[in-house]
């Protein structure tokens, strides 16, 4: 059971950054993140998860039906942020700069990510 007060972890992963797949079907992977949802904490990976929607045409809306291929989400815990610096799959620390910003840095070389 998860205590109702428990607060989880803020997210590591932003919009835009590069992230590799660790496990299930898109295990290896790796895209850029397309979007984050920090209530589920999943994100969806460009290329990564496919999940194929079956569409039934509908003219009066100009859809062609067939099957359309689109991201599926994928727990934040199962992909790990790729570090521009390093280029290797890190965990990312949180780190405080002397004005009081919020960084995110690389756990193996240190280097800062953007935004
Ligand atoms: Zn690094």
């Amino acid at each position: 059971m998860r205590e109702l007060n428990e607060k989880p972890a803020p997210l590591t992963i932003r919009n835009g950054d590069t992230v590799k797949v660790m496990t299930g079907r898109s295990k290896g992977k790796t895209g850029k993140v397309l979007s984050v949802n920090p209530a589920k904490r999943t994100v969806t990976v460009e290329h990564a998860s496919i999940i194929k929607k079956h569409t039934r045409p509908n003219p009066s809306k100009n859809i062609k039906g067939g099957i359309l291929e689109k991201e599926g989400p994928i727990h934040v815990s199962n992909v790990l942020l790729v570090c521009p610096g390093c280029g290797k799959h890190t965990r990312a620390g949180h780190t405080t700069l002397p004005d009081g910003t919020k960084v995110r840095t690389c756990r193996r070389c240190n280097t800062t990510f953007e935004n």
